[in-house]
């Protein structure tokens, strides 16, 4: 499926070395196992869910990580994108990630217990707001679905840095790019996606 993924654009060389190292059927429900590989989102329970291959693969690949940088992500979900956003950050580098709702940071926990990443920290709050105490980041990955870019998330990228997030509606939404630079941000639009709702003060209520 990785090789598949490459081929069709959506990974790159970095981003497909890292997925091979991570194994997806880890991170999903035990009777989803079967179609870990299938490229497809699979629920994980509280109505949550992993995203696709694809899109975790194309995200990794836009948002350009390279080793050592510092990266707040906010949805830690099943830990599946944090452990993908570790490796290629390596361990000089940290992925700090935000998570509502305290069951799933305890089984992001468990999942990347299993491959047992030093250089991953979890926060257990509203993603919305970001992770101040650790700011500015290099990049920055929301992986829920919000009705417009968080301003906080913006005040806690670097400049140059790039943040990665899908905008639009509950149900579809544009995953746009935003490169900060010293005269603002220039924003891009990537392609459609669906994800569930960024629940929060900057985010849907
Ligand atoms: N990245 C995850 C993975 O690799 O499995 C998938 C994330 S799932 C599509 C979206 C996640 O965003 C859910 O776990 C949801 O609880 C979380 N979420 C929604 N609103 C949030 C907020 N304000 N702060 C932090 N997490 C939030």
């Amino acid at each position: 499926m990785i090789q598949l993924l490459y081929g069709q654009g959506y990974a790159d060389d970095r981003v497909a070395k890292a997925m091979e190292r991570v194994p997806r059927e880890l991170f999903v429900p035990a009777e989803y196992a079967k179609s870990a590989y299938a490229d497809t989102p699979l629920p994980i329970g509280l109505g949550q869910t992993i995203s696709a291959p694809s899109i975790v693969a194309f995200m990794s690949k836009s948002l350009d990580v390279q080793d050592g940088m510092k990266i707040l992500e906010i949805g830690s979900g099943s830990g599946y994108q944090a452990a993908i956003l570790a490796e290629l950050t390596g361990s000089s580098g940290a992925v700090y990630t935000v998570e509502r709702i305290p069951e799933l940071i305890e089984l992001a926990k468990a999942n990347v217990a299993k491959l047992g990443y030093a250089n991953i920290k979890f926060i257990e709050g509203d993603g919305t707001k970001g992770h101040a105490q650790e700011a500015p980041y290099d990049r920055i990955i929301v992986t829920a679905a919000s009705p417009s870019i968080p301003q906080p998330l913006l005040d806690q990228l670097k400049d140059r840095g790039k943040l990665i997030i899908p905008v639009g509606s509950r149900i579809f939404q544009d995953l746009e790019l935003v490169v900060k630079t010293r005269f603002g941000e220039e924003t891009s639009s990537l392609m459609p996606v669906v994800f569930v709702p960024l629940i929060g003060e900057f985010g849907y209520k």
